[in-house]
């Protein structure tokens, strides 16, 4: 178990090029706990985020149920735009998405502020599958049932020297739940132990992917993939008569690719889960006639392709009947 623990965590620090200081920590409860975690050890009174859909609007309103510290400052942008938040006097952590999973919309991760603050970044559904400068961040979390293609069930946390700094000096001065408290978590994670008990199976599935990431030549090699699938898809929508992108160009994800459709999305979705092509549907909340394919780093580009075929196939059935 620590073996693995500690092979995990020296892998990440590898596949992002950790800079000196930079810390992993990881627990269990997947990246929904550091939602509830991130108001208790790492917001010292005012946040400010950035919402533009289901995953980044649940970490805000956590801030925002939390009684201890202030209501955060949201900026809401409508689903299918994207936008880092502005750096505003008064504020000690400022929070976004790296990528948006429930819209298909991503930014750049880029610290926002100054000196003080420190930039959360939510990076569930993008790392190990998105290139980016950890430098540009104090905290980037995430869980490994996404680009990692492992279960689901933890959560992971790359900590820069400010982020430690931070959580050290409010989990010694707050009371803060055992399970929520980034502390414990921390120097748990420096013996390659967890709190409680993790699942085993969740630990080596992602330890197993990390390898093969680094053999396949690193995160630059899974950017390049994951830009490759995802720019097949837009292309694909693009000379489509039917099919449209939903995310404005300069926002769009390399990860999650979301496609309005002019015909029953429902009904495309039916027909290739008949033939064992499944999960292609848009995101529930989101309620539009959509399509919504993941490409992570563990999906070969020649099924991306083989995919688009048959929606092509598909369309071509549904628009002539
Ligand atoms: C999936 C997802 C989460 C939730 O992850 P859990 O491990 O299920 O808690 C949070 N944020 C983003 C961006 C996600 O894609």
């Amino acid at each position: 178990m620590k073996n693995i623990l500690g092979s995990i965590r020296e892998g990440i620090a590898h596949l992002f090029n950790l800079p000196d200081g930079y810390e992993v920590a990881l627990g269990n409860g997947g990246a929904s706990l550091l939602w509830d975690a991130i108001p208790f050890c790492l917001v010292e009174d005012q946040a400010k985020a950035s919402t533009f859909g289901q995953f980044s609007s649940k970490a805000a309103s956590a801030i925002d149920k939390n009684p201890f510290v202030s209501s955060p400052i949201v900026t809401k942008l409508e689903p299918g735009a994207a936008a880092l938040p502005t750096s505003e006097e008064g504020v000690d952590t400022y929070l976004y998405p790296h990528n948006e999973t429930s819209t298909g919309a991503m930014l750049p991760v880029k610290r926002v502020g100054g000196d003080e603050a420190l930039t959360v970044v939510d990076g569930t559904s993008s790392a190990g599958a998105v290139a980016y400068d950890p430098a540009e961040a104090d905290v980037y979390y995430f869980s490994p049932q996404k680009a990692f293609a492992a279960d689901g069930g933890l959560w992971l946390a790359v900590l820069s020297p400010a982020a430690v700094s931070r959580i050290e000096h409010l989990t010694a001065e707050r009371w803060v739940p055992d399970i929520l408290n980034l502390n414990l978590a921390l120097t748990n994670s420096r013996q390659n132990q967890t709190l409680n008990t993790p699942a085993l199976a969740t630990l080596h599935l992602l330890h197993a992917q990390l390898e093969w990431m680094m053999q396949q030549g690193g995160l630059s090699a899974m950017d390049a993939r994951t830009k490759e699938s995802s720019s097949l898809i837009y292309d694909w929508a693009e000379r489509t008569e039917w099919a449209h992108p939903f995310v404005d160009e300069s926002v769009r994800s390399q990860v999650v690719v979301t496609v309005d459709v002019d015909l029953p999305a429902g009904e495309i979705s039916r027909i290739c889960r008949e033939s064992g092509i499944v999960d292609i549907d848009s995101y529930r909340g989101l309620g539009r006639n959509q399509l919504r394919i993941a490409t992570f780093p563990a999906t070969d580009p020649g099924e991306v392709r083989a995919l688009l075929e048959s929606l092509t196939w598909v369309g071509q059935q549904l628009s002539t009947n």
